[in-house]
């Protein structure tokens, strides 16, 4: 196992779109197990593989309490969202930037597991937020495009500050 390095910022990568993983082989489960360990190492609750410079359909998350319960989706598709929430978000990728972000309460999301076995999650809260915040980097989005202009523009100028362009 080994911790991989975080893409930054404005890194090209995190503006990719990931592609369909088409068979879990020796290096997808590499890459899995690896991106599981990055995780824990950053103390994150969910990575996104654009993040680690593979443009493979894969995040992995773990929102439990005692951060033993790594979760795996492969090629997630989302399948249904309902309300709102409006929390605070951060990303492995942006370290040091924290903001507002609107998403949906509810999510249903389907996707394969690291048996590359059908799965659908339909929750609530947290999890809900980590997937779609995820879900976003495979679409090579990232959470500040979801603020209005104005407070993005704000940030950008921030993040310029923190590493120039
Ligand atoms: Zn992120």
């Amino acid at each position: 196992m080994s911790v991989l390095e975080i893409k930054k910022f404005n890194d090209p990568v995190l503006r990719k779109k990931a592609k369909l993983v088409h068979a879990i082989n020796a290096e997808t489960k590499k890459l899995i197990v690896d991106m599981i360990e990055t995780l824990y190492a950053s103390n994150g609750v969910g990575l996104a593989a654009n993040q680690v410079g593979r443009l493979q359909s894969i995040i992995v998350f773990d929102v439990s309490e005692n951060r033993a319960n790594p979760m795996v989706l492969v090629n997630p598709v989302v399948l249904e969202k309902k309300g709102r929430l409006f929390e605070e978000e951060g990303c492995l990728s942006f370290p040091g930037i924290n903001v507002k972000v609107r998403r949906a309460r509810y999510l249903k999301i389907k996707g394969l597991d690291y048996r590359f076995k059908p799965v659908t999650i339909e929750t609530e809260g947290l999890c809900s937020r980590v997937l779609q915040h995820e879900t976003d980097h495979l679409e090579g989005k990232v959470f500040i495009d979801r603020l209005p202009l104005i407070k993005r523009i704000k940030l950008l100028k921030k993040i310029r500050k923190i590493k120039p362009v």
